[in-house]
Parts: C-alpha cells; sequence; structure tokens
C-alpha cells in the first residue's frame, strides 16, 4: 500500500470514527427538539468531512501528483471514498429529517379522541344573578331598566328628592362629596329625577345600581353597595298601585304562597311612606326551619326588605311634572341584604373580595 493509499484509508477511517455517534443514533421515540440538535450536528460534520478545508477535499489535490500510472486507481480510491463519506451523510439526514417531519406533525395532530378542555368562562357575580332575576319580572310587568351617572350634583341627590338642607344625610360624615356640589350617589333615586326630566310622564322604570355611603365596613355594610329602585307614575295612580306590584313582584320570586306587609315610615321623597316586609322564604312565615329558629328571618317569619310610598308632591314638581294631575310610587332595596340572605352568606364583605373560591359557588 503507497503512503497516498494509507492516507485515503486514514481518511476514511477518521470519518467512520465520528461518524459512529451518528450510525448508533436510536430514532425511536427521539424527542423532537433532540433530533433537530442531531441534524445540526450532522449538518456540521458533513463541512468539516467534505468542505473545501476537509481531508478528503486535500486528497483530491493530491491526485495530480501521483505517478501516470498509478493515477487512475488512486484517483478511483479517494472519489469512492468522498462518495463514501457524503452518501453515508445523506443517508443520515434524510432519516433524521424524516423523523423530525413526522414528529412535526404528530405534535400539530389533533387527537379527536381526547376529552375536551374546558375553557375557563367565568360567570355571574351573586349580586347580578339577582340582579338580573328581579329585572327580568319588572320588564314583564312593562318596565323599562334605567341607570345614569354615580356623580351627581347636591340637586339631584338631594334637593330634588325634597332632602332638606339640614338634613343629616347631607352630611359630609355621611355622604361622599367630590368636590363641591358634587357627589357620589347616595341613594338611586337620583334616577327617578333624571328619568323623569328625560323622558316625562307616565313612567315605569327599575333603576338598578352602585350607591355609597360613608359607612365602617362590618359585616352588615360597605361604603359601597347596590340599590335596586323602582318607579311608576301615571294618572290615577294609588297605594294600592304599589302594594299590589311589590306583592306580584315577591310572588314571582319567591312563590304564590309569599305574602308581604307594609309599616308606615318616613322618606323625605315619598308621602305617605312605608317600610316593607315579606313572609320568609324559607320557613314560609312560620318563623321554625327543620324544627330551629329560621336563620334569615330570626325566627319571625318575615324579611324586612326595603322602603316605599307615594311619590312626595315636591320631588314630582321638580321634575315639571303636576302633582295634582299625576301620582305615584317609587320603592328601593338593597341587593346585598337580599342577596346575602337568598344565598346564606352571612358576611357582605365576602362579595367584594373578589375571592374566586367564594364567587365560584355561584352559578
Ligand atoms: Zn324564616
Amino acid at each position: 500500500m503507497s503512503e497516498e493509499e494509507r492516507q485515503i484509508q486514514g481518511i476514511r477511517e477518521a470519518f467512520e470514527q465520528e461518524f459512529e455517534r451518528f450510525a448508533a443514533l436510536n430514532l425511536d421515540g427521539m424527542a423532537l427538539s433532540d433530533a433537530e440538535a442531531r441534524l445540526q450536528e450532522l449538518r456540521e460534520l458533513r463541512i468539516r468531512q467534505t468542505g473545501k478545508r476537509s481531508a478528503i477535499a486535500g486528497a483530491m489535490k493530491l491526485i495530480g501528483r501521483v505517478a501516470p500510472h498509478e493515477r487512475s486507481a488512486f484517483g478511483q480510491l479517494v472519489q469512492s471514498v468522498e462518495k463514501l463519506i457524503a452518501g453515508t451523510i445523506d443517508a443520515a439526514e434524510i432519516l433524521l429529517s424524516d423523523h423530525i417531519s413526522a414528529a412535526r406533525t404528530e405534535l400539530e395532530r389533533l387527537d379527536v379522541t381526547l376529552p375536551g378542555r374546558r375553557p375557563r368562562t367565568g360567570h355571574l357575580h351573586p349580586i347580578t344573578i339577582l340582579r338580573q332575576r328581579i329585572e327580568d319580572i319588572f320588564v314583564a310587568m312593562g318596565y323599562a331598566i334605567e341607570d345614569d351617572r354615580e356623580i351627581e350634583t347636591d340637586y339631584y341627590n338631594f334637593d330634588a328628592l325634597n332632602i332638606p338642607e339640614a338634613h343629616p344625610a347631607r352630611e359630609s360624615q355621611d355622604t361622599f362629596y367630590t368636590t363641591k356640589g358634587f357627589a357620589l350617589r347616595s341613594q338611586t333615586s337620583t334616577v327617578q329625577i333624571r328619568a323623569m326630566e328625560r323622558r316625562g310622564v307616565p313612567i315605569r322604570i327599575l333603576a338598578p345600581g352602585r350607591v355609597f355611603r360613608r359607612d365602617t365596613p362590618d359585616m352588615t355594610h360597605t361604603p359601597m353597595f347596590h340599590q335596586l329602585e323602582g318607579l311608576c307614575v301615571d294618572k290615577g295612580i294609588t297605594m294600592g298601585h304599589l302594594k299590589g306590584t311589590v306583592t306580584e313582584w315577591l310572588k314571582r320570586m319567591y312563590g304564590p304562597d309569599t305574602v308581604t306587609r307594609f309599616r308606615p315610615s318616613y322618606f323625605p321623597f315619598t308621602e305617605p311612606s312605608a317600610e316593607f316586609d315579606f313572609s320568609c322564604f324559607k320557613c314560609a312565615g312560620t318563623g321554625v326551619f327543620e324544627s330551629e329558629r329560621c336563620r334569615p328571618c330570626k325566627g319571625s317569619g318575615w324579611i324586612e326588605l326595603g322602603g316605599s310610598g307615594m311619590v312626595h308632591p315636591n320631588v314630582l314638581r321638580s321634575c315639571g311634572v303636576d302633582p295634582t294631575v299625576y301620582s305615584g310610587f317609587a320603592f328601593g332595596f338593597g341587593l346585598e341584604r337580599m342577596t346575602a340572605l337568598m344565598y346564606n352568606i352571612d358576611d357582605i364583605r365576602h362579595m367584594f373580595e373578589n375571592d374566586v373560591r367564594f364567587l365560584e359557588q355561584f352559578r
């Protein structure tokens, strides 16, 4: 064996040694990222073994220097080794590339037999659930849903509602004033005024919304809470209509056996005024549930719910409505208390803490 032949033999052996780990590659179950890394290494190996500066490229240059009678045999030897190297690398690259494209297809394939993944869609807040139930009932009775701004002028918050200058509700320890003459509304009755000004009479509206009062948060108070207020103004509206409407609503909410009662009260914006209660939905007014004192009504059989009355003539006048021609009733109540009673929530602060573990219970 000539010196040149030994050199070519060495090139071949060096290649086979370097290629060994690719020859031993087990593609079965090889991860996509691993296969991509091996392919990159194989491409680097190709440059080292067949590139311009590779040993085999150097050997090609030797052909011309070999004695003429040996040149043909030597040339064939060099070419066969070069072919072997390139062919071996080609074959390995095809195997790796096929494996990579198969692995990519597998990744992108949709397995229709897998159980569906349920998207986290979220759901309604318990206050919203209750508000929508009540809205549905009143809309069915011909009421329109109204809302308006939460920052109100003193005029809409107090004056137009017949709340006198010296009334304690106007004091800054009860109301959140923003700048002089403006405050966060302390009741949704402000919407009555705006709606009557805008729509005129006759009118039937339900106004749900947030209201704000300077209360220290505790189990039954929060400085922001939700009120729902109803207003009906037309010719010939009486206290009987008020009682009939509230009773019908509560029957539709809690069942046909629900009884309501009205107790005389005082509010500046209604005259006469009454608070209304309804027979407890849990114990059906007996005060006893599962032979124990009923919790929602504290054993009284009645649940105190809200305030109501005939719209004060001064309020109608503020809205440009003639109280000698038109009359109306209004009622309002807090949604938090009703929600707490319905869902057996002992601390209304839970409703505003946005703890998903709490909120998830109400669907
Ligand atoms: Zn009860």
